[in-house]
């Protein structure tokens, strides 16, 4: 996480150890921002309303930008917020948030508390330097290991609003596990969930090994290939197709065709798992997830699938275009060869 603060961990899926942060920061009634832009956004928005906080939700479409201006405007409007989230890589969507930019709109006084479940491992993420008060992760996106272990990293500035918080905690009460972890010999409160402890640890020496930068890069270069694919195809992309948007690609399924079909017959035919869209957009949208334990093939791979998949469905305008366009990306990325990339075309 690029950060001096204090590190919990929590034997969770990320989400509780979202609520805990919740639990631990805020008092009922009070005023917080959430900038929505996907289907995790949104379950922020959910959670805080859950737990009695006055909530504004600055949303802005699905596929797009956060609106920072908006976020700044509101923060200057209203002086009762205590604090702003939003998400890093939106997992729904595939856009990944400018945080930095969101930290700096959300202004010096105003807590910022960002999920980068996805982000983590795969995106630059640089807590101390962009002033990044609460950040949660977890380790089944891109640190690569099984469900079931959640980060988060807790400013000292943060860590003063926790001891006025007046929301009720208990199992995820970050003075328990502060004090497990500053004992003699660090553990945590209750019992940890210690074989994924050990695969961390292995997760986490296969990412120093590679370099952290070089990961982000990587996954950068995944990115780029999928997309490569993806328009080569000839499908719409969901998103802009820029450099940040590194840890899942997505793309509009064509007109007719059933995204949740598509998604069974990758599976089922090819031993490939993409996914569907969340909310609005289930039926709308595939996602091809490349974060994590990923590498150029795989994607290669899945756009291969994808066009057999629609070729068979009789909707495929130029058989193997996804998969030159894919490998062409890769080669550019290598700086192995000067091909040019296949001109992206629209199914009808
Ligand atoms: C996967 C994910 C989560 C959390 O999930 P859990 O299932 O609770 O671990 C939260 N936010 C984003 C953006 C995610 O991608």
């Amino acid at each position: 996480m690029q950060t001096e603060n204090e590190l919990l961990v929590f034997a969770s899926s990320m989400t509780g150890a979202f609520e805990g942060a919740m639990q631990n920061l805020f008092s009922p009634g009070e005023r917080i921002i959430v900038a929505t832009n996907g289907a995790f956004g949104q379950r922020w928005v959910e959670m805080g309303q859950a737990f009695g906080l006055d909530v504004l939700e600055v949303a802005s479409p699905w596929g797009s930008d956060l609106d920072c201006d908006r976020v700044a405007a509101a923060v200057n409007a209203d002086p009762a917020i205590t604090a702003a989230i939003c998400v890093h890589c939106e997992t729904s969507t595939g856009v990944v948030n400018n945080v930095q930019e969101f930290a700096a709109a959300a202004g010096a006084d105003v807590l910022t508390m960002i999920d980068s479940a996805s982000g983590l491992g795969a995106c630059e993420l640089r807590t101390d330097a962009w002033g990044l008060d609460v950040v949660i992760g977890g380790g089944q996106k891109a640190l690569m290991i099984p469900p079931g272990l959640a980060f988060a990293s807790i400013s000292p500035r943060a860590w003063q609003r926790h001891c006025d918080a007046k929301l009720p905690r208990y199992y995820f009460d970050w003075d328990h596990a502060l004090d497990a972890l500053k004992s003699d010999i660090p553990r945590t409160p209750w019992t940890p969930a210690i074989s994924l402890l050990v695969q961390l640890d292995a997760a986490l020496r296969m990412l120093l090994a590679e370099g952290l930068e070089a990961a982000w890069h990587r996954h950068i270069v995944l990115g780029r290939v999928a997309r490569a694919g993806i328009q080569g195809i000839g499908l719409d992309l969901l998103t802009q197709p820029r450099d940040e948007n590194s840890p899942v690609t997505t793309a509009r399924v064509p007109l007719g065709i059933d995204a949740d079909y598509l998604v069974r017959q990758l599976y089922e035919r090819y031993s490939v798992q993409i996914v569907a869209g969340s909310g609005h957009l289930t039926d709308k949208i595939i996602r091809i997830g490349h974060c994590g334990y990923v590498d150029a093939l795989d994607v290669i791979a899945t756009i291969a699938a994808l066009e057999l998949t629609l070729d068979e469905l009789g909707v495929l305008p130029r058989p193997g275009a996804g998969v030159a366009a894919a490998v062409a990306a890769l080669a550019m990325a290598r700086g192995s060869a000067a091909v040019p990339p296949v001109p992206a075309s629209s199914l009808a």
